[in-house]
């Protein structure tokens, strides 16, 4: 399964959504889809995308909000989803792209793969640590029609959710991503103010 076909496949329905997704690769992936002003690409922050999150669910209860992270980000902040569970929002669904590896800082590299790998290449089950922290759902998917079904499944309800989604550890076509981190930083907020926080 690769991550940009998930993308595409949940792409239309971010509309109207906050996303927040971490730095790298899959921030290169969703712009390439077209950027929206209601995307956040946080950059150099690796660990923190579902704790922005977060503050915009708690702040923002009727808006969905959509945080799309990896592997190696969650296992820098394992506490990240502890505080998700405890703080319970249900309008967050918090996507990880695990590809085992440390894809955007040495292992897209060739031969990258083998030094870069993360725990989960080792057995770490992210949803299943989710599980434990208390989301009241989270699991894992290996296929697109699985990871369509179970996203959008999450988006439309009503609860805390996380979807591990297994994928190959693959590099973007490109990491052009022609809005800067500045100009992201404001959009990002305007468009949070306005109407449609219904979603
Ligand atoms: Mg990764």
């Amino acid at each position: 399964m690769k991550r940009l076909d998930c993308l595409k496949a949940i792409y239309p329905r971010l509309e109207g959504c906050a996303v927040v997704t971490i730095m790298g690769a899959v921030a290169a992936e969703l712009y390439s889809l077209g950027h929206r002003a209601n995307f956040f690409y946080l950059e150099h922050a690796m660990g923190l995308a579902s704790s922005i999150g977060l503050g915009i669910a708690l702040a923002q209860p009727h808006r969905k909000v959509v945080v799309i992270d990896g592997d190696g980000s969650v296992l820098m902040n394992l506490g990240g989803l502890t505080t998700l569970a405890r703080s319970r929002p249900n309008n967050l669904v918090h996507v990880i792209f695990d590809n085992e590896t440390l894809l955007s800082v040495g292992g897209g590299a060739p031969g990258g793969y083998k030094w870069f790998t993360t725990a989960t290449a080792t057995g770490a089950d992210l949803a299943g640590i989710a599980k434990a922290a208390g989301f009241p759902r989270a699991q894992m998917v290996r296929e697109l029609g699985d990871f369509e079904e179970a996203t959008l499944d999450a988006i439309n309800g009503d609860q805390l959710s996380c979807i591990v989604a297994k994928v190959e550890a693959e590099m973007p076509k490109s990491f052009l991503m022609d809005v800067h981190m500045l100009e992201n930083r404001f959009e990002f907020p305007r468009a949070l103010q306005t109407k449609g926080g219904v979603n």
